[in-house]
């Protein structure tokens, strides 16, 4: 094969490249905030738990609602500051899931998933690192609602980035789960796996939650032989990506295979098999003769084996 095959313009990795100024010097001032909300510009992005309102017209769908319009759909449970758009404050607004419900009706409004707004590109890209900022941290809110430490309930603070306990007086701070997520490779062939959530003709990368007391090297070596029974040895780190299903981020890695015979964890894994990097360029460019395909472009391990087809081995290095 060439040395660098052609796939075409790289598509876009989403959730990143975030054009949100966080502006975390205005979270802990309330005041400030409360008139930033008043604002003529200022916009409210609304979560209700998994689902996104959208505001449909004429087949395009915007994600923005203005404060009256936003307050016109029901009661706020939480309302958190994202920062600044071109200086115009943008916020998170979450949304009871049961006041979806009526709704749902409404040929005024679209209520759908975040993933199914990235798929099918329902929004301009600009829009989904601010609508993963807010569905994470609201979705942290809904399940933080009373103290870990003590069990009182706890109230909100700067901006939405803090939960402090008026019991016990700890404070609570926004999560972010770390995931690896990483290809193994032996020279010019890798190992992919199918899920039983994948469609029938998807393959993509293996991937784990990092463990506390963890390195990510460490993980991705555990993940790979857990999942394939496969050893690694060198790791090396290649991107991230926010996943806010429900607040994690993807940490991507290459790492190199040091045995071959693959036993799969059927708990976790359909399949698993070995790719050579000819057949993935078939996969990504969607020639492949039994249709398999590897994964969407907006996720990172669609990026990762792209990564590995371009530099071959070399992303080892
Ligand atoms: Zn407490």
């Amino acid at each position: 094969m060439p040395a660098r095959p052609d796939l075409g313009p790289s598509p876009y990795l989403g959730y990143t490249a975030s054009q949100i100024d966080r502006a975390v010097a205005l979270r802990g001032d309330e005041a400030a905030l409360e008139s930033l909300a008043q604002e003529p510009s200022s916009r409210f992005y609304l979560i209700g738990g998994e689902p996104v309102l959208l505001k449909s017209a004429d087949g395009a769908f915007d994600p923005l609602f203005s404060a009256n319009e936003a307050h016109a759909l029901g009661p706020a449970r939480e309302t958190v500051f994202l920062g600044l758009m071109d200086g115009a404050p943008r916020f998170g607004l979450g949304l009871d899931p049961a006041a979806l419900e009526p709704l749902k009706q409404r040929k005024d409004l679209k209520i759908t998933d975040l993933r199914s707004i990235a798929v099918h590109g329902l929004v301009v890209a600009a829009h989904l690192p601010p609508l993963a900022e807010a569905k994470a941290l609201l979705g942290w809110h809904g399940r933080h609602r009373f103290c870990p430490n003590c069990g009182a309930p706890t109230r909100v603070v700067d901006g939405g980035w803090r939960r402090d306990c008026p019991s016990c007086k700890v404070q609570h701070f926004p999560r972010t789960d770390p995931v690896a997520i990483m290809l193994p490779i032996a020279g010019e062939r890798c190992v992919l796996g199918r899920s039983p959530r994948f469609g029938p003709t998807m393959w993509s990368c293996l991937a784990g939650f990092i463990e506390p007391g963890e390195t990510i090297e460490g993980a991705v070596r555990r993940e790979v032989h857990e999942e394939v029974g496969i050893a690694c040895g060198r790791v090396t780190y290649f991107a991230s990506q926010p996943w806010p299903f429900p607040m994690s981020l993807m940490i991507g890695c290459h790492a190199e295979a040091l045995s071959e015979n693959i036993v799969i964890d059927r708990s976790e894994l359909e399949d698993a098999r070995w790719f050579d990097r000819e057949e993935l360029v078939l996969m990504l460019l969607r020639k492949h003769p039994q249709g398999l395909t590897a994964t969407v472009p907006h996720a990172i391990a669609y990026h990762i084996i792209r990564r590995y087809i371009e530099e071959g081995p070399d992303v080892l290095r």
